[in-house]
């Protein structure tokens, strides 16, 4: 009887292998290269081989929490889309977008701007073809064309919205650990027992930052290359990025790894493939980046605080005035869930990229 579970450890067993073998080839991975293969490996990847999203699956994500964090969203990128002066078309891309439901709130938001809806198309950006069937069977009957892409470089040039939620916290990091005086690459390798360990490799030049034995330092290689793109577009048209996830707004030192199955936390270097691995986005970094390549930056903002002043009590109660009575506390919960300071209100912060000259989105702009 071979149930799902024992494909996900079939799979997981196969990734391992493949890993050990590159290891006896080519020597230690780098931490980056363990978590792009552990993620993205085609076939046995985390992410390539299922849809693990919700609470049947190994993590719940805010658009999953509640239809009011995909509804303010939609809102939000209407009000941007005004900022810019309306212009038609306008892509509304999303990075990573899981099982397509923050789309699917956002375009019930739409319905109630008939122009916006006339003027929006979708772009979907997503490498695992799992997630691309979830994603198609939830906008089947959009009324807004629905286009999905690999990469963001894939999106046709022009006025564009990107949204990016529980996205950025996937793309593999680096970390270099700090020893004898010197910055060394933290590396995957395999121990006597034939398990997978960490290990620390040969100095790194040309990092010129004192830290305490053993500090870790976390890099993510992807991010510049991604805004770069986005900055190149934002030359020529105006653009819009709401970048929402879990992590620190002060670059520090320290190991963030996670790994995460069936909502508990697990060994990072256990059963790869099979277990979902992110990292805590840096927020000082990617305002630094983002700025460095010529964005403009608004935030980070607490979630909690960016919700609230886009209108999440009211759009609450308006929910809760046409809901069933059995309906009721899971709309509270769920609202409270995405805004309490305990919960993800303080953790995940909002982090907004536009092209130079373009008003503040709100938030931001407000007084
Ligand atoms: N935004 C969704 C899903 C978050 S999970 C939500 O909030 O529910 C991360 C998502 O990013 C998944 O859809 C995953 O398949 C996708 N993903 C991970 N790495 C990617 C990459 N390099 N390019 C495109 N999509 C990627």
């Amino acid at each position: 009887m071979g149930g799902a579970g024992d494909r996900r450890s079939a799979r997981a067993t196969i990734l391992a292998a493949r890993l050990k073998e590159r290891i006896a080839r080519d020597g230690p991975l780098k931490v980056s290269d363990y978590m792009e293969a552990c993620l993205s490996d085609s076939g046995a990847g985390y992410y390539t081989s299922r849809q693990p999203i919700g609470e049947a699956g190994d993590f719940i994500t805010a658009p999953e929490v509640s239809q009011i964090f995909g509804e303010l969203i939609g809102l939000w990128a209407v009000a941007v889309w005004q900022t810019m002066a309306e212009p038609k078309p306008i892509v509304v891309a999303e990075l990573g977008p899981g099982r397509g439901t923050l789309m699917e709130d956002a375009l019930r938001a739409w319905r109630s701007a008939p122009r916006f809806l006339d003027s929006v198309s979708i772009g979907l950006i997503e490498t695992s073809p799992v997630l691309h069937e979830v994603q198609q069977s939830a906008l089947h009957g959009s009324p807004a064309p629905v286009m999905w892409y690999r990469g963001l470089d894939e999106v046709p040039d022009g006025p564009l919205i990107l949204l990016a939620n529980e996205f950025i916290d996937a793309l593999p990091i680096r970390q270099l650990v700090h020893r004898e005086g010197a910055w060394r690459e933290r590396r995957v390798v395999i121990d006597d027992k034939g398990g997978f360990a960490f290990s620390v490799g040969e100095k790194l030049s040309g990092l010129d930052l004192d830290a305490p034995d053993d500090a870790i330092l976390e890099i993510r290689p992807a991010v510049r290359p991604l805004l770069s793109s986005l900055a190149r577009r934002a030359d020529q048209s105006p653009v819009a990025a709401l970048i929402i996830d879990y992590g620190h707004v002060e670059s520090g030192l320290g190991d963030t790894l996670q790994a995460v199955s069936r909502h508990r936390f697990a060994d990072p270097l256990a059963r790869p493939g099979d277990i979902d691995l992110t990292a805590h986005v840096d927020f000082a970094a990617l305002k630094d980046t983002a700025l460095g390549v010529g964005l403009t930056v608004c935030g980070p903002l607490p979630q909690g605080e960016f919700l609230l002043k886009l209108g999440l009590e009211a759009r609450r109660d308006r929910l809760l005035e046409t809901a069933k009575p059995e309906q009721r506390d899971s709309i509270l919960s769920g609202a409270t869930r995405l805004i309490d300071p305990q919960q993800m209100g303080l953790l995940f912060k909002v982090l907004v990229l536009t092209s130079n000259g373009l008003a503040s989105p709100p938030p931001f702009g407000e007084t």
